[in-house]
């Protein structure tokens, strides 16, 4: 540890994202999307300019921020765009959670909500989830700074609906909540629309999941101008540009293919449910899930093992062991012949 850092920073655990394996593996360790991107992307890495890099780029990415409010159904005044969708949580953290309030947050959720809190000397007051493995909206509505969940959760998988989300904007109204929306592709509701109706609701999403680019760190946020405001005003701090051409470029492509995202989101649904089911039949316990990856464990067998086993195999997964999540694998959702490898491993290992 380093005298020369800020106390915050002595303290902090960093987060430490899934291994990124440079031997070939299959991956389902941290909830990428087995299919590649949209083919509007290929095109415009092949037609892209390489002029167009001389220039700084539009310091609003208004015609990136237009396509997403087209996509969802907002209008661009209520789109912020960012760096993915963990920039754009670590700005709103910087923006609306400093309060003299601890900030609300469920109790099992995003790992980086925590970091961010040290990060940026926030205290943080944690809500068990209820019996059934949901965040508990009614705990979240107590009094604090802010509200931050993920909605479907992670690793857990549960979404609420949009009309459990409205309703707790009913009791919490002088303060933001903030709705990560990162796996809501997969099944879950979004409360974008909620947006227009509770000026203090920020929504952050990203390209990461369901558009499949997670290499290209592309996220955004929909919210009332006043919440567009506070965000911008932090990036402004610090650099005023929010996501550069060349990711605008293909972020508005990916967003065209409204085809492509309907069949790639819902092979993923399938493949998710059919994973689920041969999960079951080997005996594990697997959440149900309205997300790109299920959350697992096996009453007879150590999650700490099958990780080890299945790494051996040469499938990377993730494996959980803290306090309030015990002993589970998070496995992402790949193609159906990645799950089929996977079942065939674990059926070996759990013989
Ligand atoms: N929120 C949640 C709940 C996530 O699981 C992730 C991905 N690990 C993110 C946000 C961040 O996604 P990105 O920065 O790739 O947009």
């Amino acid at each position: 540890m380093s005298q020369l850092w800020s106390p915050n920073v002595r303290e902090l655990t960093p987060y430490v994202p899934g291994e990124q394996p440079r031997e070939k593996l299959i991956k389902l360790n941290t909830n990428e999307n087995p299919y590649p991107p949209a083919p509007g992307v290929e095109r415009v890495l092949r037609e892209f300019s390489a002029d167009h890099l001389r220039r700084y780029p539009d310091p609003t990415s208004s015609a990136l921020r237009e396509a997403l409010a087209q996509a969802l159904g907002t209008t661009s005044a209520n789109v912020f765009a960012g760096n993915g969708s963990d920039e754009v949580l670590a700005l709103a953290f910087q923006a609306f959670f400093r309060q003299d309030k601890p900030l609300a947050m469920p109790d099992i959720s995003y790992s980086f909500y925590p970091v961010y809190c040290r990060m940026y000397d926030i205290d943080s007051q944690r809500f068990a989830l209820d019996d059934q493995w949901r965040v508990d909206l009614d705990a979240l509505a107590s009094d604090s700074g802010g509200v931050i969940f993920a909605n479907p959760n992670a690793p857990t998988g549960h979404g609420h609906g949009r009309e459990a989300i409205a309703a707790l904007l009913d009791k919490v109204t002088d303060r933001v909540v903030l709705v990560d929306e990162a796996y809501v592709d997969f099944g879950g509701e979004s409360a974008v629309p909620l947006v227009e109706r509770y000026p203090n609701l920020l929504v952050t999403g990203t390209f990461s999941k369901s558009r499949s680019l997670a290499g290209l760190r592309l996220g955004y946020a929909v919210g009332s101008p006043e919440l567009i405001e506070g965000l911008t005003r932090v990036k402004d701090s610090f650099n005023s540009y929010p996501v550069d051409a060349l990711a605008s470029a293909i972020g508005i492509a990916a967003l065209e293919d409204g085809d492509y995202f309907e069949a790639t989101r819902q092979a993923v649904i399938t493949t998710r449910e059919r994973t689920r089911q041969r999960l079951d039949d080997l005996g594990f316990e697997v959440l149900p899930s309205q997300t790109n990856f299920v959350l697992a464990s096996h009453p007879k067998h150590d999650a700490a093992q099958l990780f080890v086993g299945l790494r051996e195999r040469g499938i990377l997964v993730r494996h959980f062991n803290t306090e309030t999540l015990r002993d589970h694998l998070r496995i992402s959702i790949g193609t159906d012949d990645e799950m089929d490898s996977l079942i065939e491993v674990l059926s070996d290992l759990c013989r």
